[in-house]
């Protein structure tokens, strides 16, 4: 699967598990598991997700992914995460995904404690030229959270999730798992639009440079409660400068309507000074 023969380039090929050598496992899913994998005439590296039709229909997904997967093969960017192709046998479905050699970008924040503001900034520029590139195709709302953002063998961040994936079970070990990259009009049940990403970059940005989101708490109740009365507090280590703390500021705005917008985020002074290569 090179530029010539790759499935994205050629949506007409019929792919099967006879194309593909399977080698190490990358991972496990709540609906399956991921595989490295070698195109067998191309030798070109993917990673394979093998979901189990079973699981598929037990969450009656089936309409819900196969959406999902056509939106994924049509984003063509080079920080979301390419899906080349699919195929499926009786039991499975198998996704033919781009290889993210640096894995999760969760891990390496955990690994790190907390990111430096010029790797904050880059990872939170690229996110913000992906989702740009998301709403100009009219894809809103992705499930952006550490865990759904994988890294290439350069360190450039690629966006993997997919909307169903929200319902997949967190696998961060907090009570209140997915509530922390909420908006306030999410958690509080009401009308949303695009600009729920926009918090969610807030967050991220916060959770980058801190090494934890903002409205961590005990229980779900406190979290719920402190995001919407924009409970935020910036810890005083560690020392994080007064322009970061500015972007968080305009990001996590209770009224979606005032958030910075993304063409702002990427002329925000933070961003300009400390991006490095996307
Ligand atoms: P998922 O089922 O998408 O949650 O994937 C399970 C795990 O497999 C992820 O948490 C990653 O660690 C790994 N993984 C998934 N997709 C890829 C990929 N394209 N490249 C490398 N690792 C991946």
């Amino acid at each position: 699967m090179n530029s010539e023969t790759e499935a994205g380039e050629n949506p007409g090929r019929q792919w099967s598990l006879k194309d593909f050598e399977i080698g190490k496992p990358l991972g496990k899913g709540k609906f399956g598991r991921v595989y490295l994998a070698r195109e067998v005439k191309s030798k070109y590296i993917v990673a394979l997700k093998i979901i189990f039709k079973e699981q598929i229909e037990k969450y009656r997904i089936h309409h819900q992914l196969r959406r999902e997967m056509e939106i994924q093969t049509n984003l063509l960017h080079p920080n979301i995460l390419r899906l080349y192709g699919w195929f499926h046998d009786d039991e499975r479905i198998f996704m033919i995904l781009e290889y993210a050699y640096g894995g999760e970008l969760y891990r390496e924040l955990r690994k790190k404690g907390h990111f430096t503001e010029k790797q904050a900034a880059t990872y939170i520029a690229s996110l913000t030229h992906a989702l740009a590139y998301c709403h100009e195709k009219h894809v809103i709302h992705r499930d952006i959270k550490p865990e759904n953002l994988l890294l290439d063998h350069e360190g450039r961040l690629k966006i993997a999730d997919f909307g169903w994936s929200v319902q997949s079970k967190s696998k961060r070990n907090t009570m209140c798992g997915t509530l922390d990259y909420l908006a306030p009009e999410m958690v509080e049940n009401k009308a949303h639009d695009y600009a729920v990403d926009n918090w969610t970059l807030g967050i991220l940005c916060y959770e980058f440079l801190y090494g934890a989101p903002p409205f961590e708490a005990e229980s779900q109740n406190d979290t719920f409660k402190r995001i919407v009365n924009v409970d935020l507090i910036f810890p005083s280590t560690p020392s994080i400068s007064s322009e970061a703390k500015n972007l968080i500021n305009r990001l996590l705005v209770k009224d979606s309507s005032k958030r910075l917008s993304l063409q702002k985020i990427m002329e925000h002074p933070w961003i300009i000074k400390n991006v490095d290569n996307l």
